[in-house]
Formats: structure tokens, sequence, C-alpha cells
């Protein structure tokens, strides 16, 4: 159902972003993947979505702490691929320190990566789908927007950040077909979780079991983990003609953890 749109997925060289940008490729929509890594395995996942899709798949390694490399990635997806129709923002890090502590170079880089680069995405795609009167904007927030953790101070500031600007982009862009909208999981099993782990191990004084049982599983009713690819699926349905009254929304998916 996505035939002839383009989507920009941020950070979506590993988890949660290529989980989107696999979901949106099967649907026939174009896609701009974004992130670190690999450049031989960033370009296998490329091709991938180009046979999955039939569509196109474009590589821009714009990094998330550089305004004019965003605003770039979105003039690059509009002049190559007519778009974008679908913003995804989605790349995000993690810093794990007491407040007293908290590295004042980690919480620059996790409010520019994981709150700002949103707004400078949004900003440069706002005009493009003004045009068109129809977009979907989407940012991958976190239980981390609704409640807070000891020991992630910058996170959840940044997360709480993206449930703002989420619900003032929604009333600027009410009138345009455009929603906006956060989604916020639990833990989620990626790469972003797993490095975390030796951090609280050694901050709390734990063992890699405590920490996943007790720590992250702790907060999570279900005692599952999310997987990406829910979360995708979640992100998929908001870009049905089918969602076009949900905007402004900081939607949860996180085995009852805010609840
Ligand atoms: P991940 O580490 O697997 O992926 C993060 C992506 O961001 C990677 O592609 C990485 O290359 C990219 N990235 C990091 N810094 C970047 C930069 N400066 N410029 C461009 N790209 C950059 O993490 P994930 O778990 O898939 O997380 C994705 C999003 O989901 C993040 O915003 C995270 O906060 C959020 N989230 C994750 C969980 C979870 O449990 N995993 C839960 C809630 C929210």
């Amino acid at each position: 159902f996505l035939k002839g749109k383009t989507a920009i997925v941020t950070g979506s060289t590993s988890g949660i972003g290529l989980a989107y940008a696999k979901a949106l490729a099967a649907e026939g929509a174009s896609v701009v993947i974004n992130g670190f890594g690999d450049a031989d395995a960033i370009e296998k996942e490329r091709a991938a979505l180009e046979a999955t899709s039939g569509a196109k798949a474009l590589y821009d390694a714009a990094d998330m702490t550089k305004p004019d490399q965003i605003a770039a990635m979105v003039q690059r997806a509009h002049d190559e691929l007519g778009g974008p129709d679908i913003v995804i923002n989605n790349a995000g890090i993690q810093h794990v320190s007491k407040i007293e502590d908290f590295p004042i170079d980690k919480w620059d880089a996790v409010i520019a990566i994981n709150l700002t680069s949103a707004f400078h995405v949004i900003r440069a795609a706002v005009p493009f789908m003004k045009e068109k009167k129809w977009g979907r904007i989407i940012s991958t927030a976190s239980a981390h927007s609704k409640v807070a953790s000891p020991n992630k101070a910058a996170y959840v500031a940044a997360k709480h950040g993206i449930a703002g600007l989420t619900k003032t982009v929604a009333l600027e862009t009410a009138t345009y077909g455009i929603t906006a909208n956060a989604i916020s999981p639990g833990y989620v099993w990626t790469p972003l979780v797993e490095a975390q782990i030796p951090d609280t191990m050694s901050t709390r004084g734990l063992t890699r079991e405590q920490v996943i049982n007790d720590v992250l599983l702790e907060a999570q009713p279900t005692k599952e983990f999310v997987t990406a690819e829910q979360v995708a699926a979640f992100a998929l349905f908001l870009c049905r003609d089918e969602a076009a009254q949900i905007t402004g929304a900081n939607l949860s998916i996180d085995g009852g953890w805010t609840a």
C-alpha cells in the first residue's frame, strides 16, 4: 500500500530502524536508510530492500549530530526519490551514568542524536509534505518518554522532548493531511539494549542475568522483550489512511510497563 511513497528512516542500519525499513520496503515504498556500520553490510541491506520493494533504496551517511548533513539527506530524498512522504526519526544512543558523574559530552550527544536530529528532519521535510497534502511523521520515543529510570538523565530528557515536539508538529500540520506521532516501546532486544548491560552491571553491581531479569524485564509486566518487527508493524499502521485521525499521540508498545 506504499507504492510510489518515499520514506526516510534515521538510524536504520541496525535494530528497530532496520525493521522499519524492511517493513516499509515490503509495502513497496522507496526507502532512504541511514546510520553507521560496516559499508559492505549496509550495501547488502540496501540491495535487499530494493529487491523486496521493487522500488529504490538509498543509503545516506548523514551524521545525526550534524544539521547540515541532515538537511542534505532530506533534500536528497526529494531530488532523487520525490519524497519524503514518510519520515521516521529513530536514530538513538544511550548513556548510563549517575547525574553527578554524567559526562557533559555524552549529555550533548544524546540530546543531539535522540532529540535535536528529529527537529532537523521534521523542519526540512514538512514543506515537501505540505505541498503534497500528505505526510507521516513518526518518531521512536520510548517508555522513557513517559516515565523515568535512574542513571539515564539525558535519554529520559530527550525522549520526553520527542513527545513534546511530536504534539507541537501535529498541531501545526493538522490541516495538511500530515500526522505526527511517537511510538514508545518498552525494552526491545537490539544492540542498543545489549550494549548497556555492562554499564548497568557495574553501576548497580549486578550480574548479566540480574540486569536482564531484575532491571530490564523488571519493568515489563509481560516479562517478554518487545520485538523490532512488532514496532515496525505498528509504524506501518500509522502510515495507512485508516490512521489519518491518529495525530499528536504518544503510543505505547511496552508490555504494560507504563500501565
Ligand atoms: P541500535 O543501536 O540497534 O540502532 C541505533 C541506530 O542509530 C543505528 O543504525 C546507529 O548506526 C544509528 N546511529 C547512532 N548514532 C547515529 C548518528 N550520530 N547518526 C546517524 N545514525 C546514528 O538501537 P535500537 O534499539 O534499534 O534503537 C532505535 C531507537 O529506538 C532509538 O531511538 C532508541 O532510543 C529507541 N528505543 C529502543 C528501545 C530498545 O529497547 N531497544 C526501547 C525504546 C526506544
